[in-house]
């Protein structure tokens, strides 16, 4: 049974986002306020972070962001997908044959155990393949699956509903492994729109 290595880390893809963020947001904030005159070189950075301190959030909902997702465990998009104002397309074990099924190893895992998991992960593997040569479907033998099974995902949501992620799934209370995927998302959407997401 092929098992998460350090070459299968989790990955986390900029799949597409709205082309001049930033623009689109400031356009569609000075519409409230009918200050299209104010409009300059540098406005949009200042005028986004002053709509961010008034809690003027709902111009933010007209940039996207979509990330694929992958070598995350079920565990971890099983939290990721409660945010129902994100869409989300799955990699389905009703679909899917799970006869050679990756897992994610705690990080929090002592090296001393990291083989008797593995042990473990191949005791499923083994209960999988029965259920399955005894004619049960993909989407029944999959009931005795770990949460530890691989995934991938495509998630998408604007801006506003980002920011209200990553404070949630960034904050030390997250489970490390959304907080690592939150986090690298971060970082990403930082680099594209530093005035949406550089206060978080
Ligand atoms: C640290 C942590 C621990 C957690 N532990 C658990 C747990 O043990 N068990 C568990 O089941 N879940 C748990 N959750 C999940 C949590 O309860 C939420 O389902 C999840 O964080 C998604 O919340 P959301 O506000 O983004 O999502 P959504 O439910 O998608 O809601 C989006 C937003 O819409 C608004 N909204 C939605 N529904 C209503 C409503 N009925 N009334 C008013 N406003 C509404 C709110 O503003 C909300 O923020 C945990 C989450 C975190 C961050």
């Amino acid at each position: 049974m092929e098992k998460q290595s350090s070459s299968k880390k989790l990955k986390v893809e900029l799949i597409a986002i709205t082309p001049d963020a930033e623009n689109v947001i400031e356009q569609a904030g000075r519409t409230c306020y009918l200050s299209f005159d104010k409009i300059g070189a540098n406005s949009q950075e200042e005028f986004i972070q002053r709509l961010l301190k008034m809690g003027h959030e709902t111009p933010l909902e007209h940039a996207y962001a979509t990330f694929r997702i992958k070598n995350c465990s079920r565990a971890m998009t099983h939290q990721l997908v409660r945010h129902r104002l994100m869409a989300v397309s799955q990699q389905s074990q009703r679909y899917v044959n799970e006869n050679q099924f990756c897992y994610v190893v705690p990080e929090t895992m002592p090296d001393e155990f990291v083989d008797d998991f593995c042990g473990d992960m191949k005791i499923i593997q083994d209960m999988y393949d029965k259920w399955r040569s005894r004619g049960l479907k993909k989407e029944d033998a999959r009931f005795v699956l770990p949460n530890a099974c691989t995934s991938e995902i495509v998630v998408s949501a604007d801006f506003r509903e980002w920011r209200h992620i990553f404070k949630l799934r960034t904050s030390p209370k997250a489970q490390w492994e959304i907080r690592n995927a939150c986090s690298a998302m971060l970082e990403i959407l930082r680099k594209h729109s530093k005035a949406c997401f550089e206060d978080i």
